[in-house]
C-alpha cells in the first residue's frame, strides 16, 4: 500500500495549477502522468540573463535591459505583428509580438513607462528586436527575474517557461520523506537529503550544476538505482527459499561428454559446474549463461539436462525459431538418445497423430527432453515431472511465455541463455535478480574473421569479389537493415537488393525476411544450409544462432546503423569452420567520429565481452538504444555510464539490506519501502520477472 506521505506526488497531473484539458496530454508527454513524473523533469540546459543596455545588445544573447515605451506600431492585418519601441538613454530596439500577444499590450505598457525586460536579442533586417520577451516587468518587479534560468524539455504548444512554472509546483508539493540512505554512505558522499537534491535539480546555478556526476544528481541516480536493486535483492531471495528438486548427477554426462569430439573449455566447464552447485542446493535456480555466438551454451545445456534426466526429471529447451530448435534438436537429441534419454522436437509444425504421439511420451516421461518452439507452452502440452526449463536467446521472450513452460511443473529451474554479452557494470542492472556465468571463451580452433569497413560507393568492388569468392565455392550473408518507419519499404530495400544481386551472381541469391511464415523461412534457409543457394540476403531475422558452417561471407549494409553487439552478432554467423572468413561493413559515407570508432572496434577484437565494454564507453551512456532494447530498464535519474560505481554500492547496499532486515521491518526499513513505492520499482518488474 502506498504510504499517506507520497499521495501528493501520486497526483494526477491534471491537479497542477494551469494544466487544464489541453495542456495535460501535451505535459504528460513530456513528463507524465503524475505530480512526481512532473517533479522528475531534468532541465537540459540554463539560461543566464545578462543585464546590459541597449546598445550593448548582442545578437542571439540573452538580456535584461530597463526600458521606457517609447511608441507603438499597431498590427495592420491579422498577420502582422504589433510592434513596440523601446528606449533607453543609450539606443533602442523593437518588441515584436504576434497574434493575440499584441492585444491588450498598450493598456497593460502604456508609452513612457519603464520597463525591465528579458529575452534573446536578435538582429536581423528590421534592425535589433526581441521577440515575445520572457519577462515584461514594472521596475519594482524586477527581482521576479531569475539571472540563471532552468530550460525543460517541452513539446508543441508547450513552451518550456510553461513547464518550468509546473515543476516549480510540483517541487512546491513534494514532501521530506524519512531518510533512507546509509548515514555513513551519505556522509562520505556528501549527498544532499531527498528534498535538497531535487531542489539543487530545479535551481541549477551554473551548467556544472546540470552534471551528472554533481553530488545531487549522483544522490537521485543512487536512490533509483538502490530502489531498483532492493526489488531485485528481494525477489531472489524469495526464489531461494522456494525449495526445488535437488538434482544430483551419476556419471550420465560425463558418458556424453566422452563421445564428443571435442573437450570442454575452462568457461564451459566453470559454467556447468554453477548450474550444479544450484542443482545441489535444492533451491531454485534462475542462472543466466552469457557468451558469445559458438561459445558452446548449448552443449553445457545438454549436460544440464543430461543431469536432470539422470535423476528421472524432464527438461523442456525453448528457442525463438523454427530453425534454432531444429539446430538445436540436431546437435543434442543424438548424443542423449545414444545414452538412452529420449528427445522430443515440437514445433508448430507439429499436427495430428504424429504431434499427439510426441505429447503422449512428454506427459507420460517416457521422453525426458522436449526441445521446440512457442509450441511447448501451449496449454494441451504437458509434463510428466518438468525439472529444468532452458530458455535460448531469452530477450526474445516475453516473461508470460517463460512463466507459463514454467507453469508446467513445480518450482521448476531455469537456465536463460544469452548471446548478448553485456559489460559487467551493467549485469547488476539488467539481471541482479539471477545468477550469472559467463562463458567468455571461444572453442579452439576458430580463424578470426578478417573484417573491414567499405563505403557503399564502392558497392561494385564488393559485389565482384562476392562473385569471384561463389564461383570458388564460397557462401556470403548479404543483410540488410530495418531501418526506416515502414517495415515494408525496409523489406522492398531488400528484395531490391537480391535482384541486383542476381543480375550479377546469377539465380543462386535467396531473400529470408520476418513477414515470411516460418515454413518459408526454413526452407529458404534450408536450402542456404545445404549449398544449394550460394548467397543469402536477409533482413536481421538471421539475427540469432543459425549455424551454417560453410558460409565464410557475411555483408552488412549501412553498418552503421545498427549497435555494436548486434554487428559482433552477425559476424558470428561466419567463422564458425576452420576456413578464412571474411566481414565487410558497408556504410554511407561520411561516418561520424563515433561511428568511426565503433566500426574500428569490431575490426580490432571479436571478444564479445570486451566489445560491450568498449560499446558503453563510446556510447557513454547517453545513447543507450541498444542497451535499452537488450533490456536495460528505463532510469529517471541513473545513467548506466557515468554512475557505473554507484551501481555496484547499491547492488552491496540491497544485499546487506536484505540480509538484515527482509520484512524492512527496522527504521531504515521503513523509509526503504517509501523509496521502493516512490519508484514504483515493484510494479515494473513484476513485467520483467524471469523466475
Ligand atoms: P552457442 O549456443 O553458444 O552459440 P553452441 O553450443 O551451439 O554455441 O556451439 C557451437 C558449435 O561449437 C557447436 O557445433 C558445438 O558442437 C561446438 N562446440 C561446443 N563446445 C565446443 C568445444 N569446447 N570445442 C569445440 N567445439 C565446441
Ligand atoms: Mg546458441
Amino acid at each position: 500500500m502506498r504510504p499517506e506521505i507520497l499521495f501528493p506526488l501520486f497526483a494526477p497531473i491534471a491537479t497542477l495549477k494551469g494544466v487544464g484539458p489541453r495542456v495535460a496530454p501535451l505535459l504528460e508527454r513530456v513528463a507524465g502522468p503524475l505530480v512526481r513524473d512532473v517533479l522528475w523533469l531534468k532541465p537540459h540546459s540554463i539560461v543566464r540573463r545578462t543585464p546590459g543596455v541597449l546598445s550593448g545588445a548582442v545578437d542571439g544573447q540573452v538580456m535584461t535591459f530597463v526600458v521606457t515605451i517609447d511608441a507603438y506600431q499597431k498590427a495592420r492585418t491579422r498577420t502582422q505583428p504589433t510592434r513596440v519601441r523601446v528606449t533607453d538613454d543609450t539606443g533602442f530596439m523593437t518588441l515584436v509580438f504576434f497574434g493575440r500577444f499584441g492585444d491588450d499590450l498598450e493598456r497593460r505598457h502604456p508609452v513612457g513607462e519603464k520597463r525591465v525586460i528579458s529575452g534573446k536579442v536578435e538582429d536581423d533586417r528590421f534592425g535589433r528586436q526581441m521577440v515575445h520577451p520572457d519577462y515584461m516587468l514594472a521596475p519594482d518587479k524586477a527581482g521576479e527575474i531569475p539571472e540563471v534560468e532552468a530550460i525543460y524539455p517541452a513539446t508543441e504548444g508547450l513552451p518550456p517557461r510553461r513547464v518550468r512554472t509546473f515543476v516549480d509546483e510540483a517541487e512546491a508539493r513534494a514532501p521530506d520523506l524519512p531518510e533512507w540512505l546509509d548515514p555513513a554512505w551519505k556522509a562520505q558522499e556528501r549527498f544532499p537529503s531527498w528534498r535538497e537534491a531535487l531542489h539543487a535539480l530545479h535551481a541549477p546555478r551554473s551548467e556544472a550544476d546540470l552534471a551528472l556526476a554533481c553530488p545531487h544528481r549522483r544522490r537521485l541516480a543512487y536512490d533509483e538505482l538502490l530502489a531498483h536493486q532492493l526489488a531485485m535483492a528481494q525477489r531472489k531471495a524469495a526464489r531461494r527459499r522456494e525449495p526445488a528438486a535437488r538434482i544430483t548427477p551419476g556419471g550420465l554426462a560425463s558418458r556424453i561428454r566422452a563421445d564428443l569430439p571435442f573437450a570442454f573449455t575452462d568457461a564451459q566447464e566453470r559454467a556447468l559446474s554453477d548450474i550444479r552447485a544450484d542443482f545441489a542446493a535444492g533451491e531454485r535456480m534462475s542462472r543466466l549463461v552469457q557468451g558469445d555466438v559458438g561459445s558452446g551454451k548449448t552443449v553445457v545445456a545438454m549436460c544440464a539436462m543430461a543431469d536432470v534426466a539422470e535423476c528421472g526429471g524432464q527438461s523442456a529447451l525453448m528457442a525463438p525459431t523454427e530453425i534454432l530448435a531444429r539446430q538445436h534438436f540436431e546437435t543434442i537429441s543424438g548424443p542423449l538418445a545414444d545414452h538412452g534419454v529420449d528427445v522430443v522436437l515440437l514445433t508448430g509444425r507439429d499436427k495430428g497423430a504424429g504431434r499427439a504421439e510426441k505429447l503422449r511420451a512428454l506427459a507420460s516421461g517416457s521422453a525426458k527432453v522436449a526441445v521446440g518452439t512457442h509450441a511447448l507452452f501451449q496449454d494441451d502440452v504437458a509434463f510428466d515431472k518438468l525439472e529444468l526449463v532452458v530458455i535460448d536467446e531469452q530477450h526474445r521472450f516475453g516473461v508470460a511465455e517463460r512463466q507459463r513452460l514454467q507453469g508446467k511443473g513445480r518450482a521448476v529451474h531455469l537456465i536463460a541463455m544469452s548471446a548478448t554479452p553485456i559489460p559487467r557494470t551493467l549485469e547488476l542492472t539488467m539481471y541482479g535478480d539471477l545468477d550469472v556465468s559467463r562463458i567468455d571463451q571461444k572453442p579452439p580452433g576458430r580463424t578470426p574473421v578478417a573484417t573491414r569497413a567499405v563505403p557503399i560507393g564502392r558497392l561494385d568492388e564488393i559485389v565482384g569479389r562476392l562473385k569471384q569468392a561463389v564461383a570458388g565455392g564460397a557462401q556470403a550473408f548479404w543483410i540488410c537493415p530495418l531501418v526506416s518507419e515502414s517495415e515494408v519499404s525496409d523489406l522492398a530495400a531488400a528484395e531490391m537488393r537480391a535482384v541486383a544481386l542476381r543480375e550479377t551472381l546469377g539465380p543462386g541469391v535467396g531473400l529470408v525476411h520476418g513477414k515470411m511464415s516460418g515454413a518459408e523461412k526454413d526452407a529458404v534457409m534450408a536450402d542456404f544450409a545445404d549449398g544449394r543457394v550460394p548467397v543469402l540476403v536477409a533482413t536481421t531475422v538471421v539475427e540469432v544462432g543459425v549455424n551454417v558452417p560453410n558460409a565464410t561471407i557475411m555483408v552488412i549494409e549501412q553498418a552503421e546503423r545498427f549497435g555494436l553487439a548486434q554487428l559482433h552478432q552477425l559476424r558470428g554467423r561466419v567463422g564458425r569452420g576452420s576456413r578464412e572468413s571474411a566481414c565487410v561493413l558497408l556504410y554511407d559515407p561520411p561516418l561520424s567520429e563515433t561511428a568511426q570508432q565503433r566500426l574500428d572496434i569490431l575490426r580490432r577484437t571479436d571478444d564479445g565481452f570486451v566489445i560491450a565494454e568498449k560499446d558503453l564507453e563510446l556510447r557513454g551512456g547517453g545513447d543507450a538504444l541498444g542497451l535499452r532494447q537488450s533490456g536495460l530498464p528505463d532510469y529517471v535519474f541513473a545513467d548506466p555510464f557515468a554512475h557505473r560505481d554507484l551501481i555496484s554500492v547499491a547492488g552491496d547496499d540491497a544485499r546487506l539490506i536484505v540480509n538484515r532486515d527482509p520484512g524492512l521491518t527496522s527504521e531504515r526499513g521503513k523509509a526503504l519501502q517509501v523509496l521502493q513505492e516512490l519508484f514504483d520499482w515493484k510494479a515494473g518488474l513484476a513485467l520483467r520477472d524471469a523466475g
